[in-house]
C-alpha cells in the first residue's frame, strides 16, 4: 500500500476533514452535565450522514472480534480511548470527556479527537487537557519534509517534559486509504526501538498524544474496547489528521472551538 496520497485525494481528504470537524464540533457543543454520551454520538452521526459521509469506527474490528458499536469513541476521566459511544452513561459536572471520531467521504478516511471539560472542572484536569492539546501541536510542528516520523514523538515528549504519563501502548498512524495504515507514529520518544521512516510529500498522518496524570500503563475494559489507565488516573487525548506536501503541513481536521 502506498504511504502517500495524490493531490486529488488530499483535496477529498480536506472535504472529509471539514465535515468530520463539523460533526465533532456539534457533539462538543452539546457536552454539559446531565447528557448521555449516547446522545453526543447521535448528534455527530447525524452531521456526518447529512454531509454524505459514513462513520468509519462503527463496525470496525481493529484486529479483535467485537465490532465497534458507535460513531464516536467517547472516553470519560480514566478512560483513555476507545470508550463505547452507545452507553447511557450520564456526564457529570467536573468530568473530562474525550471524543474521537472518524469518517469516510469519497472513499477516504480522516480521524480526529478532542478532550473537553464537562461544566466546571478542576484546575488539574484543565491543565491536563491543555498540555495534551499543546503536545499535539508540538508534534505537528515537528513534521518536516525529509524529517523522521520519530521526530513527532520526540517533540511530544519534550512538550510534556516529564509532567505527565505518556501512553505508549497506542500510537498514531497513517490514514486515508484505510482507517489505520502505515506508518506507526509513536507519541513518545521511541529511540532506536522504532524504525526510521522518512517524512515525504503526500503523507497523511494522524498524530494523537494521550497523557495521564499518573503512570502510562493501560488496561482494557470488560467490553473488549475501552482502554483505561491501570492506576485510575485521569487521561486526555487529542488527535489531528494532517497532510504533508511540498507546500508544507496542512491540518485537514480543524480543531473544534472549545473553551479550555
Ligand atoms: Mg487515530
Amino acid at each position: 500500500m502506498s504511504l502517500t496520497k495524490t493531490s486529488t485525494e488530499i483535496d477529498a481528504l480536506r472535504r472529509g476533514g471539514l465535515l468530520l470537524s463539523q460533526a465533532l464540533q456539534a457533539a462538543v457543543d452539546a457536552v454539559k452535565p446531565g447528557v448521555t454520551i449516547r446522545s453526543l454520538d447521535a448528534i455527530a452521526t447525524e452531521v456526518i450522514e447529512k454531509g454524505g459521509g459514513k462513520p468509519s469506527f462503527r463496525g470496525y474490528k481493529a484486529g479483535g472480534s467485537i465490532p465497534f458499536p458507535s460513531t464516536v469513541c467517547i472516553s470519560v476521566n480514566d478512560e483513555i480511548v476507545h470508550g463505547l459511544g452507545n452507553r447511557n452513561l450520564v456526564l457529570k459536572e467536573g468530568d473530562i470527556v474525550g471524543l474521537d471520531i472518524g469518517l469516510w467521504l469519497e472513499n477516504l478516511a480522516t480521524d480526529m479527537a478532542v478532550t473537553v471539560p464537562v461544566g466546571n472542572v478542576s484546575q488539574e484536569r484543565l491543565a491536563l487537557i491543555r498540555l495534551t492539546r499543546d503536545a499535539m501541536y508540538a508534534g505537528i510542528d515537528a513534521v518536516k519534509l525529509g524529517g523522521n516520523i520519530a521526530d513527532i514523538g520526540d517533540a511530544v515528549e519534550d512538550a510534556v517534559d516529564g509532567r505527565y504519563g505518556i501512553v505508549t501502548a497506542l500510537v498514531g498512524h497513517g490514514v486515508g486509504h484505510k482507517v489505520h495504515e502505515p506508518p506507526h507514529i509513536p507519541n513518545y520518544r521511541a529511540g532506536k526501538a522504532f524504525p526510521t521512516v522518512k517524512i515525504v510529500s503526500g503523507m497523511v498522518l494522524a498524530i494523537e498524544p494521550m497523557l495521564t496524570t499518573g503512570d502510562s500503563d493501560v488496561t482494557t475494559g470488560d467490553d473488549g474496547w475501552t482502554i483505561k489507565t491501570l492506576d485510575g488516573s485521569d487521561a486526555a487525548h487529542f488527535e489531528v489528521t494532517i497532510a504533508v506536501t511540498e507546500a508544507g503541513v496542512e491540518i485537514l481536521t480543524p480543531q473544534p472551538k472549545v473553551r479550555i
